[in-house]
């Protein structure tokens, strides 16, 4: 295959970065400031090469002085003692916010995280809704009543804030994962302190604009700017942070539930997936070609639900790879700020060569390249793309069949039995996300019971919705997000008991 045979968009004057430098600071306690040490770190596009931000690096003593207003904030209940009603208006403001900044904040994702503008725009007002949807919860939030325990006694179960929590950010979605966490938060009362991923700082600090300009008190929301290490550690480890909201890889997930054992933090975990779909002779092999084509280039594969890995019964799995190595050719991939673009660039040259290992690991282990398996040069760009790739004769056990690729490659498996899908289905120690395609109703339900996810697609993928919620089994995570249970990770119960009258008998 030559790169001629893809459907590629070059770089041009129109669509090019050419950014004015954005420079970034932490959010603490309502200022705008910068890291005591005075340091900075740059983010340059990964599709242009071109610098976009210039952020403040944080440090332990900005991450404590962020801690402490959080800290300060929800003890004091600037926020906790705010009516529901009016958290709930506050969260609609910043949705209006957010849609009336869409395109600002829809370009600086893209020039930060290579992603597609028209996915960066989509991605910005889905976002919005979340908050809106968050603000339904602020106003309806319901503890319950125990009226049967005796005469002389009711129960109550009060729904509480959890209190500081910390959330940390992944640089593939950054401000749809941001808006996952932080608005049930503020429903649910607590204070925060915030640190997105050092690829992708500067939607989070628009956020945080956006925060103060919908007039939220001032140490309510706190931004941290840096790395894992200290910013992170700190935010994981602080005896004042009640809870961490964490999305990212397994790998840091299971760093920080050691680190938050010390002081026992509530912790909730969105982490990695490895998402089979498993294709039935009898499907629309159409539709599916089209799902799967979607859903292993969508965010170029930088996804924790990417559909990478695909289980086709083996009557069919000639014709459904021709189908998707023929749609896999018409992908536009290149420019991200071209608006007819899909697949943008790679994060960074790191991860890029992390994604070709996988491939050349499977080929010299037998796996077979029909599309694509190198990185890709895009005319006028000089940044990290890689190809449309589709690696067929994929055994059970190769890395590229269990481990998270997180890039445009899509692994080809056959089955011949149900149980034999299943059993390759539930293989990985992920359970993020399944998916089944069958015309046979029956089929479909047995497949969604028997599945080790958190999430099951019948005929379809990588549908969402602010009302369904989120979240994995195994080692993809803890605790959900979204839907109405949303909130309650970010709420304790408290129990009351109150005995009515004089009635109580002495003890002694
Ligand atoms: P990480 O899990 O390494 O990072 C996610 C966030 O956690 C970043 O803000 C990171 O900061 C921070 N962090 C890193 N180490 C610590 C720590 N010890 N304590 C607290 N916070 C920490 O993901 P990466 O961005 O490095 O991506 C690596 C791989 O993770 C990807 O290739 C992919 O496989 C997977 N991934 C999965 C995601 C998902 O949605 N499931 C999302 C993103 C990545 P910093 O940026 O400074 O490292």
């Amino acid at each position: 295959m030559t790169e001629h045979d893809l459907t590629l968009v070059a770089g041009s004057a129109e669509t090019s970065c050419g950014p004015d430098v954005v420079e970034l600071q932490h959010l603490i306690d309502g200022n705008w400031t910068d890291s005591a040490s005075g340091e900075t770190f740059e983010r340059h596009s990964p599709a242009s090469g071109q610098l976009i931000s210039r952020a403040s690096r944080g440090d332990a003593s900005d991450t404590e002085k962020a801690i402490a207003a959080a800290r300060k904030a929800f003890d004091d209940r600037r926020w906790s003692d705010v009516p529901g009603a009016e958290r709930a208006r506050f969260l609609n403001r910043v949705a209006d916010l957010i849609d009336t900044n869409r395109t600002r904040i829809a370009r600086l994702e893209t020039q930060e995280s290579g992603k597609p503008i028209s996915q960066a725009e989509a991605e910005i007002e889905g976002a919005a809704n979340i908050w809106r949807y968050a603000a339904t919860l602020a106003w309806n939030i319901r503890g319950e009543s125990q009226n049967a325990l005796g005469p002389d006694m009711l129960g109550m179960v009060l729904k509480v804030p959890v209190g500081v929590v910390s959330i940390i950010t992944p640089w593939n979605f950054p401000f749809l994962i941001v808006s996952q966490k932080l608005p049930f938060a503020l429903a649910a009362g607590c204070t925060a302190v915030i640190k997105p991923s050092e690829l992708t700082s500067a939607t989070t600090v628009l956020l945080g604009q956006l925060l103060i300009e919908a007039g939220l008190p001032a140490g309510v929301v706190n931004i941290v700017l840096g790395y894992g290490d200290p910013v992170g550690t700190v935010m994981t480890t602080h005896a004042d942070v009640d809870m961490v909201s964490f999305t990212g890889s397994t790998g840091v997930g299971k760093s920080i539930v050691a680190a938050t054992s010390a002081t026992l933090k509530k912790v909730s975990l969105e982490l990695g997936g490895k998402n089979p779909q498993v294709i039935f002779a009898d499907a629309d092999l159409d539709e599916a070609a089209d799902a799967i084509v979607f859903g292993v280039y969508f965010n170029a594969g930088e996804c924790c639900n990417s559909g990478s890995r695909i289980i086709v019964h083996e009557d069919v799995a000639d014709a459904l790879n021709e189908k998707i190595v023929a749609l896999s050719r018409k992908v536009p991939f290149g420019d991200p700020m071209n608006p007819e673009t899909r697949v943008g660039a790679i994060i960074s040259k790191t991860h890029q060569d992390r994604i070709d290992g996988y491939v050349r690991q499977a080929v010299d282990a037998g796996a077979r390249v029909l599309l694509g398996g190198e990185a890709l040069s895009i005319d006028g760009l000089s940044g990290n793309f890689y190809q449309p790739t589709v690696v067929a004769d994929v055994g059970a056990q190769m890395p590229i069949a269990t481990e998270e690729v997180f890039g445009p490659v899509l692994s080809v498996l056959t089955f011949r039995t149900f149980d034999e899908a299943i059993a390759l289905a539930n293989t990985a120690s992920y359970g993020l996300s399944a998916g089944v395609w069958s015309d046979n109703v029956h089929t479909c339900l047995e497949f969604v019971r028997r599945a080790e996810a958190g999430t099951v697609w019948t005929n379809t993928w990588m549908d969402g919705y602010p009302e369904l919620p989120f979240g994995g089994v195994k080692e993809s995570g803890l605790g959900r997000e979204l839907g109405s249970g949303g909130i309650e990770e970010f709420l304790e119960l408290k129990t009351v008991q109150m005995r009515i009258g004089k009635t109580r008998q002495k003890w002694v």
